[in-house]
């Protein structure tokens, strides 16, 4: 899953988005929310998400040009660019357990505290994975 990539092999997954037809808007959609937990924890991301966020909901059907996909594969490479200078680490996330599995809520550093209310039990210790 794209949860456990390290900043350096997401940034392959942006780079091989070029590869999809452009109506495969699935992966643009799991690699947009990958790369979203990654612009909480590093500000600097925070703009090249957003321009590859935008660039790819305009991939829908009725939306989509040329000019949309050119879009998607130029932000996708500047946010790559962006979470290469990261190098090889990976994301803390919450391990506390969720009705769900696991809560996997981005940690601002390693070791925070997780705010989600979700986790199971009141008094829960929150661990960190990384
Ligand atoms: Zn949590």
């Amino acid at each position: 899953m794209y949860d456990e990539l390290t900043a350096v092999e997401l940034a392959e997954a942006l780079t091989r988005v070029r590869q999809l037809a452009p109506e495969m808007t699935g992966p643009l959609s799991m690699v947009d929310e990958a790369t979203l937990g990654w612009s909480l924890r590093y500000p600097q991301l925070t703009q090249p998400q957003q321009a590859f966020s935008q660039a790819r909901s305009r991939q829908w059907p009725r939306t989509r040009t040329e000019q949309t996909w050119q879009e998607v594969i130029t932000t996708a490479d500047a946010l790559a660019a962006a979470l290469r200078e990261l190098g090889d680490v990976r994301l803390a996330r919450c391990a506390a357990p969720t009705g769900w599995g696991s809560c996997r809520r981005v940690l601002a550093e390693q070791g925070a505290p997780c705010t989600s209310q979700e986790h199971l039990g009141s008094d829960s210790q929150t661990v960190v994975s990384s």
